[in-house]
């Protein structure tokens, strides 16, 4: 506790939105090694709760930061989506629609490239306290006292940062998850036909979200990653029992009784009214909020890095720390328009999900648009390497 230290920026937490921030800022000028630091209370590959989706957005983003795709980690390429609802399914298709990763694989590639960039990743150092005045911010860890011009608060959902930002009392929307992984055959029709499936109808049992099973690579082997996503956004509809909707969803798609162990962890949601930032600290990834619709974070928590990384660049740049643009910066671009879209879309459907006819004729529009809706362009690792 007696080391001190000070730091242009200190970033706590090195998941996809810290190490995005990190990352952006390198790509453009180098110097930022020597100035950034970041804190991670676990050590690279740790374990990390998570369906492992990556979308077109992030694959982008990926681009963007030029990790060629195919992604160098193992991954399963998802290229039809089905939206099930009863006896009713919708196909979103794309090649690929996305990508399922192991998140431990995916989050120590991203972290080993920061690093090779010359930023230091301190592990199993964890942020503990936070204090700010008008010239840095103090965080206190179990090694060292940091006082950091700039901060970004990329702890995940249950952070400290988010809870700095947002004071106590303020309401803090969560979504609840539960994931198991199992073994799956190398010839499951999940591999063979490249699909993954987004269970919708449980939401007749006051779900307010859907089952999912995904084909997964994990440790070199085939492997399926289900769960629950229950966003809970109407609040005075009774809880749904998500341990039940993951059995009875095990047994509907496997016909394989209900034995594993589960895994649970709540995720915090976006809103467009969300606090993103005090003077001196800004918030990326989860700890500034997740899609709610499918609780989607780590394309988001790409794209916050990136936007987080252009607003420290004019805050070191000017002197200005206020970060009073953070938001805007935010809602006005392609994520804040993602997440808004999917807020909306989410608020309405699941405060309506618990009727049928509703649920009929979301069906009926949805599978128009997907049969309209042009497929996003193949992707091709030749276009990435351009
Ligand atoms: C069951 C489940 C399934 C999911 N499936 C998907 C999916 O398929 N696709 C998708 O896009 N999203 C999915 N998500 C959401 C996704 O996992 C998150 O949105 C994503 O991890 C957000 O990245 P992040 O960098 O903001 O936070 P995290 O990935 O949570 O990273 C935060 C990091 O901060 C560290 N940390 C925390 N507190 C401290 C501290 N005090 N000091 C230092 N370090 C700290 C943590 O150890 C961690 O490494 C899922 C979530 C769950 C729970």
């Amino acid at each position: 506790m007696g080391n001190k230290q000070k730091v242009d920026l200190l970033v706590i937490g090195s998941g996809p939105a810290g190490l995005s921030t990190a990352l952006h800022l390198v790509k453009h000028d180098k110097s930022w090694a020597d100035r950034i630091v970041i804190v991670e209370r676990d050590s690279h590959p740790r374990p990390k709760l998570c369906g492992g989706g990556i979308t077109r957005l992030g694959l982008d983003l990926l681009k963007d930061l030029g990790i060629a795709y195919p992604l160098p980690i193992p991954m399963v390429e998802v290229d039809d989506v089905r939206l099930v609802y009863s006896e009713r399914t919708i196909h979103v298709r794309g090649k690929p629609q996305f990508v399922v990763v192991y998140r431990s694989d995916f989050d120590d590639y991203l972290a080993k490239l920061v690093q090779q960039s010359g930023i230091v990743i301190h592990e199993n150092e964890e942020g503990k306290s936070l204090q700010s005045n008008e010239k840095y911010v103090t965080v206190e860890t179990n090694k060292c006292t940091y006082h950091a011009r700039a901060v970004v608060g990329a702890d995940g959902s249950n952070g400290i940062t988010r809870r700095f930002v947002n004071g106590p009392g303020q309401p803090n929307r969560v979504a609840r998850l539960l994931e198991v992984i199992t073994s799956a055959p190398e010839n499951a029709a999940h591999f063979i036909d490249r699909f993954a499936h987004f269970d919708f109808t449980p939401v007749d049992e006051q779900l307010q979200g859907y089952a999912w099973v995904f084909p997964a690579n994990i440790n070199q082997q085939p492997s399926f990653n289900r769960g629950v996503y229950d966003a809970r956004l109407a609040r005075q509809r009774p809880r749904a029992s998500l341990p039940n909707i993951l059995a009875d969803s095990m047994q509907t798609h496997f016909n394989e009784p209900y034995t594993t162990q589960l895994a649970g962890h709540p995720i915090h949601l976006f809103t467009p009214r969300n606090r993103l930032s005090v003077p001196r600290l800004l918030l990326a990834g989860d700890s500034a909020g997740v899609d709610p619709l499918f609780g989607e974070g780590i394309s988001p928590a790409l794209a916050y890095g990136k936007l987080a990384a252009i607003t420290l660049k004019r805050a070191f740049q000017t002197g200005d720390f206020s970060f009073r643009d953070y938001r805007r910066r935010v809602l006005v671009s392609k994520l804040g328009w993602y997440l808004t879209l999917r807020w909306i879309i989410a608020w309405t459907c699941y405060h309506l999900s618990g009727k049928r006819r509703f649920m009929h004729t979301l069906w009926t529009v949805g599978g128009l648009l997907a049969r309209v809706w042009p497929e996003p362009e193949t992707l091709h690792s030749s276009k990435f390497h351009e």
